[in-house]
């Protein structure tokens, strides 16, 4: 039972609409003094909302937890609301009394927001199903112990990019411990809670006659993955030659497995060396091996993965064989996810963007934009940051993190493929990794939204760093810009050491401008503490006012300044 305690009438109409919302026969409404409400409600209830400050509750519940008869595993959950509904807070047994969890479903049900501050919850200890793997098992014992900060065995962690893990979780924790077992692997049940996380990492190479029954496909690629001690749900894909693409009883195989087939032409799978060549493919296809060739490549591309059952054939009652397989694994593969921060500010930063950085088990980025979302990180994450100039460095050391099997997030302010650090990683990576993009909103589209509507109709962007650029090419494309009538923004405008780029730039632009009519807008520190814009025009801007920290647009001979804001119109016909 859930004990509702309302003081106020905005109180009682938030608690009657809660009842309503979680099932008013789980739900009890206690009327009356809400110091006697509380004492009632602990009593008889394992749950209790409180309408109260967080500070009123308190000194209700203090006389009741100081009693001989409370304890700390029986007492009953509380969380608190407060007046305007904005928070729901869990306030006592966050974990045992499920106040973390009903401060959750309070704040779903009032449209409030959840306070939770266990540490555990707080910095939210990955799930275990949320990542993008099947699943099985005890998942609710060994979450508990999870949170819990219980002792977890974790076997396997080198197989699959797995998030950064609360200090609890070990290899070397006690066998007896609740286990987190992670591979392709049958695993007898034991007597410990145990959760499976199934790699992807099977590979079925398949040969079928034509006319070959779904039915013989699926029971030998069962039969080749049980008998080798693999799991089923490890699978990852299925690989045949592409003279077989259209083969139904293959594809309804594929698609009762839930897994993609990837095809091979006769050629690509004779490159392959295979423990058992045969005669017959090579007769009727061109090819000594269909099953193995396939498996091996489809595993990796070089056909150099490791072979675990060599080719096998179907055994059907009653005539011949139609089928045959043979079952390679994929290398582990690591993760690189590249996350823009956006501008600064945190409201600016994607929720995508968080959930990647969370997702890490390594963050490389430069040291500022690292202490920008430190608070963000898991515990236990590892760090890798650099100071200025050390781009080449860091984005060959993600992509050799990422190569070691690693999950790993390469952060950067902006958008961190623009000017940025996807480019220099992305150079480097290979096809054994996979690379996940979050994009984030850039320094452009950042200071348009201050601006007014800059960038309305067709616009670049152009770095004026001529540090790895020869400003004769950036002075080519800034002399384009200007023939074309594009809206320009400047990235990188002004430093100290360089200072006469940005008055060219703009002399260049004038040459195909109306100077004192087109509007230019100069924004620094967007959406920082510090933030400063203005408004100006080409012909009165003042490059003093512009430094490393700023972007400087500049309008088409369409862009105007209306109400002190930047306007490109969307068309030219319209305006006139
Ligand atoms: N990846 C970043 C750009 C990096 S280049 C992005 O997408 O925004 C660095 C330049 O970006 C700076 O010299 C400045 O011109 C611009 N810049 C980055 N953040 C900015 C901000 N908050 N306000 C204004 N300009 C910014």
């Amino acid at each position: 039972m859930i004990g509702l305690i309302a003081a106020t009438a905005a109180g009682r109409r938030a608690a009657t609409e809660l009842a309503e919302a979680l099932g008013p026969d789980d739900c009890r409404l206690y009327q009356g003094p809400v110091g006697e409400s509380v004492r009632t409600a602990f009593a008889e209830c394992t749950q209790l909302v409180c309408f109260l400050a967080t500070g009123a509750t308190v000194r209700l519940l203090a006389p009741l937890l100081a009693a001989e008869s409370s304890d700390k595993h029986t007492d009953p959950g509380v969380v608190c609301v407060d007046e305007s509904r904005r928070f729901a807070v869990a306030l006592l047994g966050g974990h045992e009394g499920g106040a973390n969890e009903l401060a959750a479903r309070v704040a779903a049900a009032l449209d409030a927001r959840p306070v939770i501050t266990t540490a555990t919850d707080a910095t939210a200890v990955p799930g275990l199903d949320t990542l993008g793997l099947p699943v099985s098992g005890d998942l609710a014992a060994v979450s508990r112990a999870l949170l819990d900060g219980d002792p977890v065995r974790l076997v396997g962690a080198e197989l699959f990019p797995l998030p950064a893990l609360p200090a609890n979780v070990t290899p070397d924790a006690p066998a007896d411990a609740p286990t987190i077992v992670v591979g392709d692997s049958l695993v007898p049940e034991g007597d410990v809670p145990t959760v499976r996380l199934f790699t992807p990492s099977l590979v079925v190479g398949v040969g079928a006659s034509k006319g070959a029954p779904a039915e013989e496909i699926l029971g030998l690629v069962h039969a080749a993955l049980t008998d080798a001690g693999l799991d089923p749900r490890s699978l990852h894909s299925l690989a045949s030659a592409d003279a077989k693409a259209e083969e139904p009883g293959l594809l309804a195989a594929a698609a009762e497995l839930g897994v993609p087939v990837r095809f091979f032409t006769a050629d690509e799978l004779a490159t392959v060396a295979v423990p058992n060549p045969s005669d017959a493919p090579l007769a009727a296809l061109g090819t000594p091996s269909v099953a193995e060739a396939a498996a091996l490549l489809a595993a990796d591309a070089a056909g150099t993965a490791e072979l675990l059952v060599p080719k096998r054939k179907s055994a059907p009652e009653g005539r011949a064989a139609m089928a045959t397989v043979a079952v390679a694994r994929r290398a582990v593969r690591g993760r690189l996810a590249i996350v823009g921060l956006g501008p600064g500010a945190r409201d600016l930063l994607t929720d995508r963007a968080r959930t990647e950085l969370r997702r890490a088990s390594v963050v490389v980025g430069l040291d500022q934009y690292v202490d920008q979302i430190r608070d963000l990180l898991r515990p236990g994450v590892r760090i890798e940051a650099t100071g200025l100039g050390a781009e080449e460095e860091r984005a060959r050391s993600a992509v050799r993190l990422a190569q070691q099997g690693l999950a790993v997030a390469l952060i950067g302010s902006g958008d961190a493929g623009v000017y940025a650090m996807a480019s220099p990683a992305l150079a480097e990576a290979g096809a054994d990794i996979d690379v996940v993009g979050v994009p984030g909103v850039t320094a452009a589209m950042a200071a348009a939204s201050l601006l007014g509507a800059p960038l309305g109709h067709d616009h670049v962007s152009i770095s004026l760093s001529d540090l790895h650029t020869p400003w004769e090419v950036i002075e080519r494309r800034v002399r384009a810009a200007a023939e074309a009538d594009l809206v320009v923004t400047f990235y990188n405008p002004r430093s100290r050491a360089r200072d006469w780029q940005l008055p060219k730039a703009l002399a260049i632009l004038a040459e195909h401008r109306d100077a004192p009519a087109t509007p230019v807008g100069i924004a620094r520190s967007v959406s920082r503490p510090d933030e400063w814009h203005r408004v100006t025009t080409l012909a009165a801007l003042d490059p003093a006012e512009v430094d490393m920290f700023t972007v400087v647009t500049v309008g088409n001979t369409a862009s105007r300044e209306v109400a002190g804001r930047f306007v490109t119109p969307r068309g030219y016909r319209w305006q006139a």
